[in-house]
């Protein structure tokens, strides 16, 4: 898979956020790749790998019907010439017209199995068991089985890459006590990376675009820690519960408007879901003057915008 590496660094002038005396710079991840844009790229990149590496010739993953993370693996297995298998919650969908984020799947040649509610979340809750494994190969056939949302070990050290690119891009000075690193929370794997690649003083901020996922978040960042990085903890890094505007897809009429100046101002297209939220939480932030003057944020754009946005 061709990928624009490193992604992009762009420095805005934003008048709101230097009153605050803060500085924002935008790592444009979304323009990585076009079809497995931004994180689901670094995620996925790895997990192509260990597919290959194990001798497997098919990805199987989990996913909602909106869920990016399906799409973006239909695509990569294609590129990569893996099949790919997506299960999918929610059985009454199998009729159904496919909304496009299936029609693209399917297009990529995702092979999609509908499953009820509770067969979704009981398989998830026991991936790892060699039964599930057992029924899964037997059902699909032998395949890298990739969990809900692409977060798995290999995928949080994946987008880890993002803060060495930056680091890079910002030598000689690098990142200090001045940098906080601030990207969308969905199942965890990106801000997961990013806090782990962190070096000494910069801190990183994950703004949680589900409602409801205090103390899980944290713990599935902490377990992917854990299983990316021989037990280790990290502890400069923190999920701001506050900007998820409702719920995962709500865009509250602020938060269009807010979206809307910023296109404006910076002639950026920005994603709703996940990165305009990240945004907002920054301002919000930086109005309230939780950053001290001086502070440099670096927003990491995780995906391109929808054609919905
Ligand atoms: C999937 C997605 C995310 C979620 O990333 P996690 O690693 O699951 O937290 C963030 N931003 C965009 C644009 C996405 O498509």
């Amino acid at each position: 898979m061709n990928a624009r590496l490193p992604s992009p660094l762009q420095q805005l002038t934003d008048p709101l956020l230097e009153r605050a005396g803060v500085t924002l710079r935008l790592k444009r991840d979304d323009l990585i790749h076009p079809d497995v844009p931004g994180n689901k790229w670094r995620k996925l990149l790895p997990n192509l790998r260990a597919a290959h590496a194990a001798g497997h010739r098919r990805l199987l993953t989990f996913g909602g019907a909106y869920s990016h993370h399906l799409t973006a693996t239909a695509a990569a297995a294609r590129a990569a010439g893996l099949a790919s298998v997506g299960l999918v919650r929610g059985d009454e969908l199998a009729d159904r017209p496919r909304n496009p984020a299936l029609a693209a799947a399917e297009r990529d040649g995702m092979e999609l199995v509908f499953l009820s509610r509770a067969d979704y979340r009981g398989t998830l809750e026991a991936l790892d068991a060699p039964a599930t494994r057992h029924r899964l190969a037997q059902r699909f056939g032998p395949a890298h089985v990739v969990p809900e949302g692409g977060s798995n070990a290999l995928a949080a050290r994946g987008s880890a890459a993002t803060v060495a690119e930056l680091a890079a891009q910002t030598a000689p000075n690098g990142l200090d006590e001045r940098d906080v690193l601030c990207c969308p929370v969905g199942s965890g794997g990106t801000l997961a990376g990013i806090a782990a690649a962190l070096p000494p003083g910069a801190r990183a901020l994950g703004v949680a675009v589900l409602r409801g996922g205090q103390g899980y978040l944290e713990s599935r960042v902490n377990a992917l820690h854990r299983a990316g990085w021989s037990g280790a903890t990290f502890p400069r890094w923190e999920i701001d519960h506050d900007h998820h505007g409702g719920g995962y897809g709500r865009i509250p009429p602020e938060l269009a408007a807010l979206t809307d100046r910023f296109e404006r101002d910076h002639g950026i297209r920005l994603e709703r879901r996940y990165v305009a939220k990240t945004l907002a939480c920054l301002h919000h932030r930086a109005r309230r003057g939780d950053f001290p003057p001086g502070t440099r944020l670096t927003l990491v754009v995780t995906g391109p915008p929808s054609a919905s946005d």
